[in-house]
C-alpha cells in the first residue's frame, strides 16, 4: 500500500479523479491511501495567510516556506518508509514512465502542489522536496498534476490493472509508441457510406506475422512523431 499525503490549498480537488474507475477501485482496496493536509490550517497571522509578495518584486503570490514546513510537520514522521517528498512545478526534472515506476515501489509520497506563482525555494531545498514537471506547459496549480501522476504511479502497483500484461507493450516501456489498435466491426461502414476495413494482417490468425507487423508499425509510429524517443532507442541498441 501507497501512503499518499499531499500538501494543497485545495483539498476539496481531491480524491477527484482518483475517485473513479480503476483508481477509484484501487482507493476503496486500499492498494493506496490518500490524506489531503491543508495549507490553509497552518496560515499565520489573524487571516491564516500561506502566501506573500515576492521579495525582488514581480507579480503573483508565492507560498511561505514557515507555513509549508509546520504542513509537513503534521503528516511526516519521519520512521523509516520507503518515502519521497515531490513539489510539483514546472521547472522541475520532466516525469516519465520510469520515475512513475520507481515511484510505485515506494511506501509514502508526500506531494506538495503549489499556487500562483509558486513556492519559496528555501522550503524546496530544506525541506527535501524534488521538483518534479509533468510536462512543458504550464498549469494553474499543482493539484491536476498530483492526480496526474498519482494515476500513472499506481496503475503501476501490481493486482491494480485487470490484465497487467498490458504493461508489457504500452507506450514508452522500451522506447517505443505503442501500436495502433484496431476492433469490431471488421468493416466501419461511417455516415457516408464510406468503408474501412482493419489491416488484413491482424485477422490473419498468424501470430508471428501480427508480433512484427506491430512491432513496424510502433517503430514507423515513433520515428515519425517522437524521433528524440526513437535515438534514445537507437543508443540503447548500440
Ligand atoms: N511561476 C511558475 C509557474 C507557477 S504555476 C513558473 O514559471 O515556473 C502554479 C503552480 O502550478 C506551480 O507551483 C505548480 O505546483 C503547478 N504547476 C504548473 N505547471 C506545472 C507542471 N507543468 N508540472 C507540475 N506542476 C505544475
Amino acid at each position: 500500500m501507497i501512503n499518499v499525503k499531499i500538501l494543497t490549498g485545495y483539498p476539496e480537488m481531491f480524491p477527484g479523479g482518483l475517485a473513479h474507475s480503476l483508481m477509484g477501485k484501487a482507493l476503496k482496496e486500499n492498494i493506496f491511501k490518500l490524506e489531503t493536509i491543508n495549507l490553509h490550517d497552518f496560515g499565520i497571522d489573524n487571516r491564516k495567510s500561506v502566501d506573500d509578495e515576492p521579495f525582488g518584486g514581480g507579480p503573483g503570490m508565492i507560498l511561505r516556506p514557515d507555513v509549508v514546513e509546520k504542513a509537513l510537520l503534521s503528516v511526516s514522521n519521519n520512521i523509516n518508509t520507503k518515502s519521497t517528498k515531490i513539489y510539483l512545478t514546472p521547472s522541475g526534472s520532466l516525469l516519465n514512465q520510469k520515475k512513475l515506476g520507481i515511484l510505485a515501489k515506494l511506501d509514502e509520497i508526500i506531494i506538495l502542489c503549489g499556487r500562483f506563482e509558486g513556492v519559496d525555494q528555501r522550503a524546496i531545498d530544506v525541506l527535501g522536496f524534488e521538483e518534479v514537471s509533468i510536462g512543458d506547459y504550464v498549469l494553474a496549480g499543482g493539484e491536476i498534476a498530483a492526480q496526474v501522476l498519482l494515476e500513472g504511479c499506481i496503475r503501476l502497483i501490481p493486482g491494480v490493472l485487470g490484465h497487467p500484461e498490458s504493461l508489457l507493450e504500452e507506450s514508452f516501456s522500451n522506447n517505443l509508441l505503442e501500436y495502433p489498435h484496431y476492433t469490431r466491426p471488421k468493416i466501419w461502414e461511417d455516415s457516408l457510406g464510406n468503408k474501412y476495413d482493419v489491416p488484413e494482417v491482424l485477422t490473419s490468425g498468424h501470430h508471428s506475422n501480427i508480433k512484427k507487423w506491430r512491432q513496424d508499425k510502433s517503430v514507423e509510429k515513433t520515428k515519425k512523431i517522437r524521433p528524440d524517443l526513437y535515438s534514445k532507442k537507437e543508443q540503447e541498441q548500440d
